[in-house]
């Protein structure tokens, strides 16, 4: 049976402390792992072991046997969400609030378990755990903790994030969502605007919205609750007929005059700090999600090119162009984990940037993509069915590249960084 992982908590509960699983720490000579190359399992603790083993079993027993048909039919299935929050993977790194408040790196870990199965369950966890639940818990008031925090961790409550509109992508700061007094709800802002590509919003309870406040054109954070909105003030549309990140639900966000409490503000974030603030976990969590999609691509790769023999009965992983692709995946997944979990540690410490985040983002998922697509060709023809699973992974990967920050922003980021030169307008 599954254990909720706060059961692994011994910080937390002090009461079940799990024996590592696995260890490296053998008195012979240690042998190769091509699941993990450089040994990182030796940079975890006990504990992050643990959950890192309750949401792996959780998602190859729940998760994956569901996905292929989810991803042909473009349905997000919301049970999964709940079935999330009953093991308390939903914003698992928060304190308090019914939530797990593990290290950022074992969120990362659940992250990698989630997305190893598919990018677009990881998606919905992501926006509902960093982005939304993370945004609260950072700008929020203890009285929107306390009202949203518990039934979102339980998956009770859903969330989406609405920052990019669709003039605005990479240039949110140019948003024209506008907020302004409501005109006859006294205590209420009046929202207006538009927001697109959406995760989760045809399905959300809970709308983090960034708009302009009218009064001072300076970008504020709100909490839109569907069920006060009146008819016609809020529509949330799904976008169907995605080529990637099909298993999950991506929409828009319209709001015409849409009446928001003032409670329901953010009382002191300004400015693109707000969201950014939120990506920023985002951003770390696809760091490792994205190992995941690459190592199940290695995994699935390695095993068919065992099994499929070409030229007097030679398995095809016995052709040094075929193991060179592996080779060069499985080290990219290496060196992305361990560069991750380096700045999940400095991240606890206080210690992180935004920039290591970016580059964390971007060096991962540019990776990931790369080692993905050519890793698709080890399968021939098969890589063109959908049975095979490469080809999801693929069209995914694509959509974590470019969401969150395209990598070529990221790019920019670093590059301003580094040369301490804006190179955006
Ligand atoms: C499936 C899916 C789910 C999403 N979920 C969410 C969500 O939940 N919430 C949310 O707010 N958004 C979400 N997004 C939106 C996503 O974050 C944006 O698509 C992304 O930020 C890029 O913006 P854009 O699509 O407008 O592209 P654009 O900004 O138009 O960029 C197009 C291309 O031009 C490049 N470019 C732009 N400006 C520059 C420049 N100055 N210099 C060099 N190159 C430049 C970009 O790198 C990119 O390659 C989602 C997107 C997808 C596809």
């Amino acid at each position: 049976m599954l254990r909720p992982i706060y059961r692994t908590c011994c910080r937390r509960t002090g009461i079940w402390r799990p024996k590592a699983t696995r260890s490296y720490a053998s008195a012979g000579s240690p042998s190769f792992q091509w699941q993990d190359p450089l040994a990182s399992q030796n940079l975890l603790t006990e504990e992050e072991l643990a959950i890192a083993e309750t949401a792996e079993r959780y998602c190859q027993e729940r998760m994956a046997p569901r996905v292929l048909q989810a991803y042909r039919d473009e349905h997000y299935d919301q049970k999964i969400l709940k079935e999330m929050g009953e093991l308390g993977l939903l914003g698992a790194s928060i304190q308090g609030y019914g939530c797990a408040g593990v290290s950022t790196v074992a969120g990362g870990l659940i992250t990698r378990a989630v997305e190893r199965v598919d990018s677009g369950y990881r998606s919905g966890m992501s926006v509902q755990s960093s982005l939304v639940m993370g945004g609260i818990y950072e700008f929020g008031t203890e009285e929107q903790k306390e009202k949203f925090l518990p039934a979102m961790a339980k998956g009770r409550l859903l969330g989406a994030f609405g920052l990019t509109e669709p003039n605005h992508g990479s240039d949110p700061g140019s948003m024209e969502s506008i907020a302004k007094p409501h005109p006859t709800k006294k205590g209420y802002y009046s929202l207006s605007g538009a927001k697109t590509w959406i995760t989760n919003s045809p399905i959300a309870d809970v709308l983090m919205v960034w708009a302009k406040l009218q009064e001072t054109g300076k970008i504020r954070g709100f909490l839109i609750e569907r069920k006060d909105c009146p008819p016609g003030t809020l529509e949330t549309p799904a976008i169907k007929n995605k080529n990637g990140l099909r298993a999950s639900i991506t929409g828009m966000i319209q709001m015409d005059d849409c009446p928001v409490p003032e409670a329901n503000m953010f009382p002191d974030v300004e400015g693109l700090r707000g969201p950014f603030g939120c990506l920023n976990s985002a951003r770390y969590g696809i760091s490792l999600g994205v190992i995941g999609a690459l190592e199940d691509c290695i995994a699935r790769a390695r095993t068919y090119a065992l099994e499929r023999k070409q030229f007097k009965g030679n398995p095809l992983a016995k052709y040094q162009l075929v193991q060179k692709k592996l080779a060069d995946a499985a080290s990219d997944a290496a060196y992305g984990t361990l560069a991750s979990i380096q700045v999940g540690r400095l991240k606890d410490e206080g210690k992180a940037t935004p920039e290591m985040i970016s580059m964390v983002k971007r060096q991962n998922c540019d990776f990931a993509l790369r080692n993905a697509r050519v890793l698709q060709e080890v399968f021939g023809g098969n890589a063109v069915s959908d049975e095979y699973g490469i080809g999801r992974h693929v069209a995914n990967l694509f959509v974590t590249q470019t969401y969150e920050g395209q990598s070529d922003i990221h790019s920019l980021i670093l590059g301003r960084a580094i040369t301490g030169i804006q190179a955006f307008v």
